[in-house]
């Protein structure tokens, strides 16, 4: 089976079971785990922050980013499809008392200064007032749409000209950087918090990054706690993570792999096949997704359906070129 559902499927291969293994550790919510205490300082420096959290998941991660910088009652400006608006169970209510206020950002999910100066809400006896703008790179429901510096610097500047922090849900923000080629803290740089993942691409097991200032990440270690996510032992499962922060060289692979796959779909009738700016590959379907994907699966190769007649197929660490190529034969004999 070839499974292109998620760059989260990867197993842990020797090195990271070792590194689990002897791993030191200590007890964290007391702040004594050398393991997470390392894994937290490379991960604040790899995106240029001053200090980093380490949560379970890239949800908790952005929903403590949203409850830390905000107040309750106050609106999230954030796009349409982003995942925190529209994968996360409704957490910024749930858990915080928030009320989303979404741009549509069109194709590529892209908020422009002039979207966030219109969804900007001044604080009045009326009105909640805007506490947080949210942004994600690279674009998952888009189809890891990596936004370019320019971009995400003139958002960020729109939202800091009304004194709105910004959160950047980075879940792929390496994945952004190989793409635009430049250091993932580049991309980083104005914004006021960053989520990465380091359970999807990076090809950890488990865990996900917070970083921002260090006031901001002293106060979103208290909002972790609160949401469940204050661990003991965690340097079992950061020593991995400390690992796959050393993968982040190696995403253009799965970058080429995507390439490859998007070209040899793309001569398969029946399909549209959106071109790939990074690990993502979104293929529109004649048959409805559902049915196309069981076709997939019986010849061997696995995604998920993304709406009615679109699929997702994801690159990662556990697929090379060779099951790539196997891929597309693999789809072509599901449309025969
Ligand atoms: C996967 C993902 C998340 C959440 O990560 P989990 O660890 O699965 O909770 C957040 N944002 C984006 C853009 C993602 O792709």
């Amino acid at each position: 089976m070839i499974d292109l559902r998620s760059d989260t499927v990867t197993r842990p291969g020797d090195a990271m079971r070792a590194a689990a293994r002897d791993a030191d550790v200590g007890d964290d919510v007391y702040g004594e785990d050398p393991t997470v205490n390392e894994l937290e300082a490379r991960a604040a420096a790899a995106v240029g922050k001053e200090a980093a959290l380490y949560v379970p998941t890239g949800t908790m991660g952005n929903q403590v980013a949203a409850r830390t910088h905000t107040d309750r009652g106050a609106e999230v400006l954030l796009e349409r499809e982003s995942h925190i608006y529209k994968w996360e169970l409704g957490g910024l209510a749930q858990l915080s008392g928030l009320q989303p206020r979404t741009i549509d950002g069109g194709e590529r999910g892209t908020i422009a200064p002039a979207d966030v100066h219109a969804g900007y809400v001044e604080e009045d006896a009326h009105r909640p007032g805007t506490g947080l703008l949210a942004l994600e790179n690279t674009h998952n429901s888009k189809g890891g749409i990596a936004v370019a510096p320019g971009d995400i610097d003139d958002a960020a500047r729109a939202a800091h000209d009304c004194d709105v922090p910004v959160h950047l849900d980075g879940a792929r923000v390496f994945n952004a950087a190989v793409a635009h080629d430049v250091p993932a803290n580049r991309l980083a740089r104005n914004m006021d918090s960053v989520m990465f993942c380091l359970s999807k691409g990076l090809g950890a097991p488990v865990g996900s990054v917070l970083a921002g200032s260090e006031g901001f990440v002293a106060r979103a270690r208290r909002h972790r706690k609160l949401f469940g996510g204050g661990m003991r032992q965690a340097g079992l499962i950061a020593a991995p993570g400390l690992r796959a922060l050393d993968n982040a060289g190696r995403l253009a692979t799965d970058h080429e792999n995507a390439h490859s796959l998007a070209a040899g779909l793309s001569d398969l009738d029946g399909l549209d096949v959106q071109s790939p700016e990074t690990n993502i590959v979104l293929v529109e379907t004649d048959e409805p997704a559902e049915a196309f994907l069981d076709a997939c699966e019986h010849e061997g190769v696995l995604g998920v359906p993304f709406d009615e007649h679109v699929v997702r197929f994801c690159t990662h660490l556990d697929v090379d070129r060779s099951d790539v190529e196997r891929a597309i034969g693999g789809v072509r004999a599901a449309l025969d």
